[in-house]
């Protein structure tokens, strides 16, 4: 081992690559401390965070109400499993249920195990309200989507390194074009659907914003078909793109909401299901669970998580700053950026360059400079800072990623 010119960050890289799985490749920095919009690496260097966990952290790094819940209640009770009850269960479900307007919650933990029981919901609605034949369900999805990773949700994945060398693969859903809605109105025809599984923006193809209207009118369609219109906000929702919800962009209620990344504000992975008792009481007791979903240390953060985006104006700062950063990010006119595009504070620019790697150099560049971004598809990188950025702080982010667009020449 020569560890002696070695600056700790590759050590510890290092020491990580030998040990861990290699499923992921970050960027070259060794992070261990946040607070608010900044991060900190071991050798004592301050970040911007324009990743903010994939959206998980919209309140800021280790958000002092947050932490109090989780602290507060780490010391009298973590975890009961659902086979009694804890007083706080009732208390989450009536808070989150209140908060946006459906008659019952399931919680659940990653993002991806609300995505299955939302299908599994959708499913079991289609037979015993639709009267679907049994085991003929459909779900409509949209091409280049993202729902998470298990071998279920990864059957309707159209993007290959997903999902070579993992089938076999589950059937039952149909793949339509994104932002198409002459494709869903043909895959509508067909009774066996019971459902229309949608990104309001598909964030991981590197946030696409679909036609204004079309969620509107995807969602009339399902109506008129009576077909679910379920809503995967895990990364769109809890107020990045201006709205506590990005479906209250065109004022629609989707049948069923999945919730997941900021419902914790960063702090547990904490994923939530709501919909009405039409379709939520299909399930009954032993049908679906999870040993950890709904858990009294989950609840207490969940809960003071959103408390902290109303009581903190969040998606108000998104819609205003949003708005704001991507007016600044235009008007550099940099030869290299061919589009800006997003919603409140959750935004992508793509790269335009010979060189195919341009964007991963432009990261590692801005990583330089003192702001964390990380490209996804290629070309493309999603700026997406936590809410509680302030205006001069997003001038410094602008004026960071200006002088790191000159590596590009
Ligand atoms: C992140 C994400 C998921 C999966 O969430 P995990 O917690 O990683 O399982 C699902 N859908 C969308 C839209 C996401 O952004």
């Amino acid at each position: 081992m020569q560890t002696i010119n070695m600056s700790l960050t590759q050590q510890l890289i290092e020491r990580e690559e030998k040990y861990n799985a290699h499923n992921y490749h970050p960027l070259p920095v060794m992070l261990t401390k946040g607070k608010g919009v900044y991060v900190w690496d071991v050798e004592g260097k301050k970040y911007f965070d324009f990743l903010s966990g994939y959206s998980a952290i919209n309140q800021g790094h280790c958000h002092p109400k947050i932490i109090d819940a989780l602290v507060e209640q780490a010391s009298i009770l973590t975890l009961t499993s659902r086979a009694f009850h804890s007083n706080l269960l009732g208390e989450y479900a009536e808070f989150i249920t209140q908060f946006f307007g459906y008659d019952k919650v399931l919680p659940m933990n990653s993002g991806v195990e609300a995505v299955e029981t939302a299908i599994k919901l959708a499913r079991r609605w289609g037979y015993d309200k639709k009267g679907i034949p049994a085991n003929e369900a459909k779900i409509i999805v949209c091409s280049e989507n993202f729902h998470g990773r298990t071998v279920n949700v990864i059957s309707f994945s159209t993007d290959e390194s997903s999902k070579t060398g993992f089938g076999p693969f589950i059937s039952g859903y149909e793949t339509i074009e994104y932002n198409n809605v002459q494709a869903l109105a043909t895959a509508l025809k067909d009774k066996n659907v019971c459902g229309f599984l949608v990104e309001p923006i598909q964030g991981e193809a590197g946030v696409v914003v679909p036609d204004e209207g079309y969620l509107a009118t995807c969602f009339e369609m399902c109506k008129a078909a009576n077909v679910l219109f379920i809503a995967d906000e895990i990364q769109t929702g809890l107020a990045r793109t201006g709205k506590m919800l990005a479906i209250d962009h065109e004022n629609i209620k989707a049948d069923i909401l999945i919730l997941g990344k900021a419902l914790s504000g960063g702090v547990l992975p904490i994923s939530a299901v709501l919909c009405n008792d039409e379709i939520m009481l299909n399930i009954k007791p032993g049908e679906h669970g999870s040993t950890y979903g709904g858990n009294p240390l989950a609840c207490k953060v969940a809960i003071a998580a959103l408390q902290v985006l109303k009581d903190e104006n969040m998606s108000e700062n998104a819609e205003k700053l949003g708005e704001y950063f991507r007016t600044q990010i235009r008007n550099l006119n940099s030869p290299f950026i061919s589009l800006v595009r997003g919603k409140g504070l959750l935004n992508a620019i793509v790269i335009k360059h010979e060189n195919k790697d341009a964007a991963w150099d432009l990261c590692v560049n801005m990583m330089q400079n003192g702001l964390l971004a990380k490209p996804t598809h290629g070309d493309k990188i999603r700026l997406a800072p936590p809410l509680v950025i302030t205006q001069t702080e997003l001038d410094e982010c602008v004026n960071i990623i200006s002088k790191s667009l000159e590596v590009l020449k």
